[in-house]
């Protein structure tokens, strides 16, 4: 780790401002990546961005790969990636992920919820005034808010 570790924002030669959290996407219209900036290295020409591939869209299948990447601030800026400036639709398309595929109740109200994103939610049923369908409703709800705020970079609201 080095102090340039600490750098939050990058202006280039043309006057963009790259920051840290900020999302880029790839301008095509396959094979599109989310990159979320996570931090900044070097100056000028030779500023480098250290990135999450937080979603993948390949022949219309989303992954979370999660890997990293680390490409020039330049290439960020340039005509190859789009600036995510709405996060409502990021949002969105992280929500529309997770889907209740199957519930599985185990003991002590233990409630176990496959997500169609692949993961499995573990949870608790609520207290008798709560229904069945409103436990796993917040506990899905839980599940998704810990999801967006992993996708958009921003700690958990709750
Ligand atoms: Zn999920």
């Amino acid at each position: 780790m080095t102090s340039s570790d600490h750098i939050t924002s990058v202006s280039t030669t043309r006057g963009d401002i790259v920051r840290v959290g900020q999302l880029y996407r790839d301008r095509r219209l396959d094979n599109v990546r989310t990159l979320r900036v996570d931090g900044l290295s070097g100056v000028g020409k030779y500023a480098k961005a250290s990135c999450t591939v937080i979603r993948q869209n390949y022949r219309g299948e989303t992954t979370h790969p999660m890997r990293t990447t680390t490409p020039s601030v330049a290439r960020l800026v340039s005509s190859a990636f789009v600036l995510v400036t709405d996060d409502r639709e990021q949002i969105a398309g992280v929500i529309a992920e997770h889907v209740v595929e199957t519930i599985t109740q185990g003991e002590d109200r233990a409630v176990l919820i496959d997500c169609s994103c692949g993961a499995e939610v573990a949870g608790t049923l609520g207290a008798d005034d709560e229904s069945f369908i409103g436990s796993t409703q917040r506990v899905m709800a839980a599940h998704i808010a810990d999801m967006v705020a992993e996708a958009t970079g921003r700690d958990g609201t709750r």
